[in-house]
């Protein structure tokens, strides 16, 4: 006879997985175990332990990231699953430790960086058949905290869980965040670096990535002269990440450098297409230093990041680089080429001939420029490139955004309703939304737009593709909702009042950005004017 369950009885919570690390069992570790700040040579990673905190609270979980994990909704709003996140706990075979890393850090080489805050828990298997790595973010110091606290604040880790989430629903390859935990603890913080310091509440943002390996990685055994430990890094890539090419510790000179260069020419498409993510969708990283790009090409390490209102190809969010712009958007695919060239320079250590290195590097400049203009034209809904007219138009259109404050989600959002074939169509009229001082607009530029559009509804008409085709298409990749800066910073404003709702219903819209959602109506809305200059909204610095 069939028995019902008794639901009475609380279900038991299941227990936490066991997690391994195939970086720690592969490349050499420190020697070390004590935790005070060191440079460490001829190891790739420290084992330490979090730090515990006093009071860890989840506050947010991503489902979907639980999905990848097997992790059930009864365990994610466990005590345990708080005390693992936050470090209190271990998982079941886990040794945490923390990456040597270095890198260049606006355009100078720093030396030994690495994870000063940043503790691995080690990987699991997903759904998917990939290997994902678990990593804290503020769990307390390491041997790379360079004298830092190795702690978070809550501001920006709403920041970096939020970001990741939406960049991943957007599209765009990024490392995810399964979770963001209140620690319970205080966290002094010099916000504006003014000696005004301040309390602020403290946060760990757990990270999910198949790699966190970063440019930097490779960068510091070169400059240290660790080519053994180089080729061996190169070698665990590979195989780890990159699993789809041979095996280069099967196979030695030659054969072996040509794998290293297939590899190489895979991390460039993948840095590129990241970059052409960023561009479509208007996102600003901020601090592109090598230490922050990662070997999948995913964006990782969310800072004073910034997303554009108006299309400015200036604006950069970060203070910090604000005399010399170096991380402004329009200067992402230039910064991305130079980091690649940092990592060649790296990996010249045991490629020996320069040559073919340059020459993918070459063809990775001009691959991006044609991948670029694609992406724009699809933008526009145009769906192949014709030649020296499209190019006009895109520069053009640019030049036309550029001129006068448009906000850049709302215009491209609008012009999918542009449709040539009305006989009023009217495409100012269409996206006049998008305008910050529609009654500033001079006669001129207004002129420049009307000449555009019959540009544009010429170049639509010849392409004999169905309007609401078009639209549809358009609306895919042009985003409805896009994590503006004001919106992050109104949510953390009253997540420090205790309020999360804002949180949580950001938390909700980001997962169908190209949806438009009746719901979230108010966040469909151009930048408002307090937001023009108010810290965390308009300017961010690396203080976090
Ligand atoms: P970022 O600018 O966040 O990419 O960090 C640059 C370097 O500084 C990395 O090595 C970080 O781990 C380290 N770092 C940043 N903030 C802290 C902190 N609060 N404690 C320890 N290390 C930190
Ligand atoms: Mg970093």
């Amino acid at each position: 006879m069939a028995t019902t369950a008794d639901t009475s009885r609380p279900s038991k919570i299941p227990d936490a997985p066991t997690v391994s690390s195939r970086y720690m069992d592969v490349l050499p570790g420190d020697e070390q175990r004590d935790n005070y700040a060191r440079q460490v040579n001829s190891a790739l990673f420290s084992i330490v332990a979090p730090t515990p905190v006093s009071s860890p609270t989840t506050l947010l979980c991503s489902k979907s990231v639980c999905a990848d994990l097997g992790f059930d909704r009864q365990f994610c709003a466990s005590e345990e699953f708080a005390a693992l996140m936050s470090g209190n706990k271990t998982f079941p075979g886990s040794a945490p430790f923390a990456m040597r890393y270095g890198g260049h850090q606006f355009g100078q080489w720093a030396g030994q960086l690495g994870d000063g805050r940043a503790i691995n828990l080690g990987e699991l298997p997903a759904s998917d058949g990939r290997v994902l790595n678990l990593q804290l973010k503020g769990a307390g110091p390491t041997p790379y905290s360079r004298g830092a606290d190795g702690r978070a604040v809550l501001r920006s880790s709403v920041r970096e869980y939020l970001c990741s989430e939406a960049m991943f629903h957007l599209g765009v390859p990024t490392t995810r965040a399964l979770s963001l935990v209140l620690t319970g603890d205080e966290v002094l913080r010099d916000m504006f670096y003014d000696g005004n310091a301040a309390d602020e509440p403290g946060a760990i943002v757990c990270r999910v990535a198949p790699s966190f390996i970063r440019f930097g990685h490779f960068q510091l055994c070169a400059y240290r002269g660790e080519t053994q430990l180089l080729e061996r890094l190169i070698e665990h890539t590979i195989v780890a990440d990159y699993p789809h090419l041979p095996n280069p510790g099967l196979c030695a000179g030659a054969e072996k450098r040509q794998i290293y260069l297939r590899w190489f020419e895979q991390v460039c498409k993948r840095t590129g297409d990241m970059v052409l993510g960023w561009m479509r969708v208007g996102f600003v990283h901020g601090v592109m230093n090598t230490d922050n790009m990662s070997i999948l090409g995913l964006t990782i390490d969310y800072g004073p990041y910034g997303w554009i209102d108006d299309y400015n190809p200036e604006w950069t969010p970060n203070t910090t680089d604000a005399q010399g712009r170096r991380y402004r958007f329009g200067q992402q695919a230039d910064i991305a080429l130079w980091n690649l060239y940092q990592l060649a320079n790296a990996l010249l250590v045991v490629l020996e001939d320069p040559e073919p290195v340059q020459q993918i590097l070459q063809d990775y400049q001009r691959d991006y420029d044609s991948a670029w203009t694609q992406m724009m034209l699809s933008k526009l809904g145009l769906v192949s490139y014709q030649g020296e007219g499209d190019d006009a138009l895109l520069t053009e259109l640019l030049a036309l955004l550029a001129e006068q404050e448009t906000d850049m989600t709302i215009f491209y959002r609008r012009l999918a309703d542009f449709n040539p074939d009305l006989p009023a169509a009217d495409l100012l009229g269409l996206v006049g939304e998008a305008f910050y001082a529609p009654e500033a607009m001079s006669q001129e530029l207004r002129e420049r737009y009307r000449a555009w559009a019959q540009s544009y509804a010429i170049r639509i008409r010849g392409q004999a593709l169905e309007h609401e085709t078009r639209k549809a298409a358009m609306n895919a990749v042009n985003p409805w909702f896009v994590l503006r800066n004001y919106l992050a910073q109104e949510a953390i404003e009253h997540a420090h009042e205790g309020d999360y709702a804002m949180l949580h219903a950001l938390d909700e819209v980001l997962l169908n950005p190209y949806v438009e959602q009746e719901r979230f109506a108010q966040f469909f809305a151009k930048r408002p004017e307090w937001a023009r200059h108010r810290a965390g909204a308009s300017m961010l610095s690396c203080s976090s």
